[in-house]
């Protein structure tokens, strides 16, 4: 009977690892062509001065258009495009078409965009992003480059190197997903980042359970304010939430309480009549 049922349940498995390697293998291949055929996609959603909740920037966040199996989320393309090799262009485009959009908003209004590791080693990247900025005449200093925190990433050579000359170029980073990583500390002696952003699994723990998860914010705020880095507190859905950030400290917030990701045009009409503040 158990060696029956053992024989059962590992066929079973052995099925379903079958399936979701041929599915992992179709959106590969499917991939590899959605860049060309138009099927990629950019939202971007609010983020939100602390002190008096203005509009400071967007954070741009892809979507695959599948033709037939809808939409699907970057969390399910984007390991694989950086497996191919497919988020090196992917990468140059979501650049290229963020800031088309940014050369739309008011210059106060500044763009971020997301890097995978991977693309902390595509050599080419700071003569393209310098070729985007220029095409598109925006300033180097309104695009901010999110980078999740890593031990690894920090330590190679290469990366080190690509830091230096994005640097260089007057970009911003942000430390991505502040807490859950390998916390790397070192990295933020790294005087290229100036923005930490705080993970969402904090701001939901310290509003729903208060002092010691509140705790673990004031600490990053201090630290980043020590290092003078501002402080985005990410997946403020409440009212509660984004004022206990905002008194905890966070100098930026962003969440579904002022704005979900949106299409473009959205964003744009968002800022349109925005003045500097
Ligand atoms: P992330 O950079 O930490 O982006 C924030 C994620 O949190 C987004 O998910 C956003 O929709 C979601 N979010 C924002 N506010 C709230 C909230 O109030 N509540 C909840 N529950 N969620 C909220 P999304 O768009 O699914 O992106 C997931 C991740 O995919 C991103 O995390 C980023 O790491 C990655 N990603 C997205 N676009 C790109 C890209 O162009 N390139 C690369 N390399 N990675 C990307
Ligand atoms: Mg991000
Ligand atoms: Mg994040
Ligand atoms: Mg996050």
């Amino acid at each position: 009977q158990v060696k029956g049922q053992g024989r059962g349940a590992a066929c079973q498995y052995s099925a379903e690892m079958a399936e979701a390697a041929a599915h992992r293998r179709r959106l590969e291949g499917d991939l590899a062509a959605a860049l060309d055929q138009d099927q990629l996609a950019l939202m971007f959603q609010p983020v939100v001065d602390a002190a008096d909740e203005r509009i400071t920037g967007f954070e741009a966040l892809l979507r695959w258009h599948h033709p037939e199996l809808g939409t699907i989320p970057p969390l399910d393309f984007i390991p694989i495009a950086e497996d191919t090799g497919l988020i090196v262009p992917i990468g140059h485009w979501v650049i290229d078409r963020a800031l088309a959009w940014a050369a739309r908003w008011p210059q106060h209004v500044r763009v971020a965009v997301n890097l995978s590791a991977v693309q902390m080693e595509d050599v080419d990247l700071p003569v393209h992003i310098a070729a985007a900025l220029a095409r598109h005449r925006v300033t180097a200093d309104r695009l901010e480059l999110e980078i999740t925190e890593s031990l690894f990433l920090a330590e190679k050579p290469v990366v080190q190197q690509l830091l230096a000359e994005l640097t260089a170029l007057g970009l911003n980073f942000a430390l991505d997903d502040f807490g859950t990583g390998y916390s790397a500390l070192g990295t933020l002696q790294n005087a290229s980042f100036s923005r930490i952003k705080i993970d969402r699994s904090f701001v939901k723990r310290a509003t729903a359970l208060g002092d010691d998860a509140s705790a673990i914010i004031q600490a990053i705020v201090r630290l980043a304010a020590s290092l003078d880095m501002a402080t985005t507190a990410e997946g403020t859905e409440t009212r509660a939430a984004f004022e206990l950030c905002r008194d905890l400290g966070c100098t930026q917030v962003q969440g579904f309480l002022f704005g979900r990701p949106m299409p473009p045009e959205q964003a744009t009409a968002l800022v349109a009549d925005l003045a500097p503040a």
